[in-house]
Order: C-alpha cells, then sequence, then structure tokens
C-alpha cells in the first residue's frame, strides 16, 4: 500500500534540495512549512518571506509530488521593530492560495513583547477560523505552556484551532486538559521514536512533525521513520495513519 505520509512543521527555506526529496521517496505527499526570519529587523523580511513560501518553494516542492502548504505568522525569533504592520496584513496573507492558518508563533522567554505578539495572533486565529501553530521552547517549558494557555482561554480561541508544538511527555496533560491539538516534533532534542511508541497513547491524538530546520540536528525523514518504527511495533495501523497523516489533515484542511 502506498504511503501518504504529511509533515506537519518544516522551514523549508533552510531544507536541502537532496532533504526534500528524501522526504519524497519516503512517502510524504503533504508538506506545510512555517514561517520564520531569524533575528528580522523589519517586516518587509516577513512580506518576502511569505511570498518566497507560497510561491517558489511551492513549485519546487510540486515538481517532486509534493503538495507544499504554508502557515503564516511572525516567529518569536525573529520579531521586526514594526511588527504591528504585519498583524495587519495577516489577514490579507490567510487568503493566499496554499497558506492554511497561522504559525509559527510563541513565545521563548515570556517577554511583554512576546505576549503581545502572540495574544494579536491567536486573536487573528481566532477571528479568521484557522489553526495556528505555537510553539514551546526547549527552556522553561511548564510555565512557558502555562502562559500560552492562559493567553489562549483569555483570547477565547477554539481549542480545536490550537495546535500546540514540541510537545513532550512533560506538558502534554496541560495541552490534553485544555483540548488543544499536540504536535510532535520527532528528534533527538524533542520526542525519540522510543519514547513515542513506548507513551503512544499519550500522544495518540497528535501530528508528528520534523521541524527541519539548520539550526541544530534535524532529520527531514522523521516522520517517516516515526511511521516505520510504529509498525515494527505493532502499534494500531488506525492511529498511526492519524499521527502520520490525517490528523494534519482534519486541523489543516489539507
Ligand atoms: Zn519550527
Amino acid at each position: 500500500m502506498e504511503k501518504h505520509l504529511v509533515d506537519s512543521h518544516i522551514h523549508v527555506t533552510m531544507l536541502p534540495y537532496e532533504g526534500l526529496q528524501a522526504m519524497a521517496e519516503g512517502g510524504i505527499r503533504k508538506v506545510i512549512t512555517c514561517s520564520i526570519v531569524l533575528a528580522a529587523q523589519h517586516a518587509e523580511s516577513y512580506f518576502d518571506h511569505y511570498r518566497l513560501i507560497t510561491g517558489f518553494y511551492r513549485k519546487n516542492a510540486a515538481s517532486l509530488g509534493i503538495q507544499l502548504f504554508s502557515t503564516i505568522g511572525i516567529h518569536p525569533a525573529g520579531i521586526p521593530h514594526d511588527w504591528p504592520r504585519l498583524i495587519q496584513a495577516l489577514p490579507d496573507f490567510l487568503q493566499t492560495d496554499g497558506v492554511v492558518g497561522l504559525g509559527e508563533v510563541g513565545m521563548n522567554q515570556g517577554s511583554q513583547l512576546e505576549q503581545d505578539v502572540l495574544k494579536a495572533q491567536l486573536e487573528i486565529a481566532r477571528d479568521y477560523r484557522k489553526p495556528i501553530i505555537v510553539h514551546i521552547p526547549f527552556e522553561n517549558r511548564l510555565n512557558i505552556t502555562e502562559l500560552t494557555l492562559n493567553l489562549a482561554a483569555q483570547v477565547g480561541i477554539p481549542a480545536h484551532l490550537l495546535v500546540i508544538d514540541h510537545a513532550n511527555l512533560d506538558i502534554i496533560d496541560q495541552i490534553r486538559q485544555f483540548g488543544a491539538i499536540p504536535a510532535i516534533t520527532v528528534r533527538p532534542r524533542n520526542v525519540t521514536l522510543e519514547v513515542l511508541s513506548d507513551n503512544i497513547e499519550q500522544f495518540a491524538n497528535g501530528m508528528l512533525n520534523s521541524d527541519f530546520s539548520n539550526l541544530f540536528p534535524n532529520d527531514p525523514t522523521g516522520v517517516i521513520k516515526a511511521f516505520h518504527h510504529l509498525q515494527k511495533q505493532g502499534i494500531d495501523q488506525r492511529l498511526i495513519d492519524n499521527l502520520t497523516g490525517q490528523k494534519a489533515e482534519s486541523v489543516f484542511g489539507i
């Protein structure tokens, strides 16, 4: 049976062509690329980035048989000084062909600026009924998760639109209690194949991704490896299909 896998979070501008090829050869058919402009100073950097990931890279991926979708937003690793201009423009960009939500957004330190930028984007997701991918950093995870979920509750975003990314055993109960959707990054620094299969019932309602970037060791075939690993462990095929494809398809309508 041919595989139809989905990687629900990568950064395509950082992905070598060979990485995209390996994804296609391993059975990935749909990919969501999330916005990120490291150390951005100006809103224009994001505008160009949105055009790049919704245009050029979409065609490139299609030539390998991958449907590339995008989420747009302001990443905490690059909040430009004129960020309110982006907030104003995001609703228009949400109408672009292939844009399926907001992301990657979230906080790294939980500063007032990060809170303001996240809140404004949660409000857009709420008003335009689009899913939003909110990342939880490597450090200070419990506090940032709590702060994120408190902001989400304040804004009143429906829980089925809230994707909490880089979920792991430490925060999975907080995510579940809120009713949000856990996204699970498969790589050594996040969830390993063994942790995934050993705790499969806790992760069962989530969606897998590789979050491929060039910032530390990453593997663009993480979702493919997880698919095969879970099969080898005898995990229910319906559950595997949900984690590696159907959940993302239903949340993002792709
Ligand atoms: Zn990311």
